[in-house]
């Protein structure tokens, strides 16, 4: 897969909300976790805002460290889900999960349109693909800066 540049946004998409449970496939299949938003939280994305995968910063509950992380907005459809799910895989290793910790994510900049894909392993290589674009676009100044957001700062 060729090299995708990102793209600033032209505003920022704030999301809040308490990380619920989604079908489990993040981790089952994929070996990618990803917190699922619940119905609330997905409600307040802008109808126009493209589906696909966007990347920034995140926070969990009362932990005041912000991790990079990359977010899916959309409808998987190599899953053919019929709703809108917003899911993101923080870029950080960690010991337990974290279902019901409230997560906030500052989206900043966008890699590319949703789409579906011919194969399981189509798919992971193009989230491996994402991770790494997220990963080397986050440690640029145009968008490590936005880590210091006031919306990212423990209350
Ligand atoms: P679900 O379908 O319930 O969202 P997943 O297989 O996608 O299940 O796993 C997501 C869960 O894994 C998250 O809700 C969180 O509790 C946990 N988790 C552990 N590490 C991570 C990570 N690095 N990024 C996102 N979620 C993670
Ligand atoms: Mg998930």
């Amino acid at each position: 897969m060729s090299p995708s540049s990102p793209l600033r946004m032209d505003a920022p998409l704030r999301l809040k909300g308490e990380v619920v449970r989604g079908f489990g496939r993040g981790s089952k299949d994929l070996g990618i976790p990803t917190a699922n938003f619940p119905e609330s939280t997905v409600e307040g994305i802008p109808e126009d805002l493209c589906a696909g995968v966007y990347f920034g910063w995140a926070r969990l509950g009362g932990n005041d460290t912000v991790y990079p992380m990359v977010m899916s907005i959309g409808w998987n459809p190599f899953y053919h889900n019929t709703k809108k799910t917003a899911e993101t895989h923080i870029l950080h290793q960690f010991d337990e999960d974290f279902y019901g910790q409230e997560l906030s994510v500052l989206c900043v900049g966008f890699i590319r349109a949703e789409c579906d894909f011919e194969s399981l392993q189509a798919l992971i290589e193009a989230i491996e693909n994402d991770i790494s674009v997220a990963r080397s676009a986050l440690a640029l100044p145009l968008f490590a800066a936005d880590k210091m957001d006031d919306f990212l700062a423990c209350q």
